[in-house]
């Protein structure tokens, strides 16, 4: 009995990682988090870490507040390291596979645990969008980003319109992303909770490499702006690091 379960259990995972592999999901994944893998997120002696923010917790003033960015960073994205650490250890062996980076693990993300879909969603997010902010934020991108935003949604106005929206509309915990498909389409999505569109999951509607990420948990804006996202997310546009979404886009 318990060996033809496991059979059962086999031959589901083997189906489940071909019809993953045969896809392009990985290979549209990959740039996006090799470089946030290399980079940015550090993984020390096998386990992963707190990436540092890349300014300090007040310079987002007075946009997103220092105490606000402080306990997101310290507390509530070290949870998610912590955890993320303590649910890996749970996780066979041969089904994370080598090497054990994000990308591989959202890619197999149908057969994780929860606690490693939520902590390593909430990893990853939170190191894109710390990047994603910066003191010189704001404004509108340039280049071919924004040649692709004018093309797609007929004007950066029109775009921040829809994404705003999109934010808005994402009920209780979540993200809303502008994502780069595989197609090399841009597209605006939301996902609940700590989800991304890295995850192969038959839920994740749009999938490829997020451009642009922004937390609309409470945590994110509670302090300063109580009830109101939408003040937070006017404010969070006057902080969008277009750089990085750019050299995302690119990649
Ligand atoms: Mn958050």
């Amino acid at each position: 009995m318990v060996n033809s379960r496991r059979g059962f259990f086999k031959k589901v995972a083997a189906l489940t990682l071909g019809a993953i592999a045969s896809s392009n999901i990985i290979k549209s994944a990959s740039v996006a988090t090799e470089f946030l893998e290399k980079e940015i997120l550090p993984i020390d002696g096998g386990k992963y870490t707190l990436p540092a923010l890349p300014y300090a917790y007040d310079a987002l003033e007075p946009h997103i507040d220092k105490l606000t960015m402080e306990i997101h960073h310290s507390k509530h994205h070290q949870a998610y390291v912590n955890n993320l650490n303590k649910a890996l250890e749970t996780v066979d062996g041969n089904v994370l596979g080598s090497p054990q980076t994000l990308e591989n693990i959202f890619s197999k993300m149908v057969l994780m645990p929860a606690a490693v879909r939520n902590n390593a969603g909430g990893h990853y997010n939170h190191s894109l969008f710390w990047q994603l902010m910066s003191t010189k934020g704001g404004g509108e991108p340039k280049g071919a980003l924004a040649e692709a935003i004018k093309t797609q949604f007929g004007s950066f106005e029109e775009f921040k319109k829809l994404f705003t929206d999109a934010a808005m509309k994402r009920f209780g915990s979540g993200w809303a992303w502008l994502v780069k498909t595989k197609e090399g389409k841009l597209a605006i999505s939301s996902t609940a909770n700590q989800d991304n569109p890295l995850m192969v999951l038959p839920e994740i509607d749009i999938k490829g490499t997020p451009i642009l990420a922004l937390d609309v948990w409470e945590h994110a804006y509670y302090l300063k702006n109580q009830n109101k996202r939408a003040d937070y997310i006017t404010s969070w546009w006057n902080v969008v690091n277009w750089e990085m979404a750019e050299k995302l886009y690119n990649l």
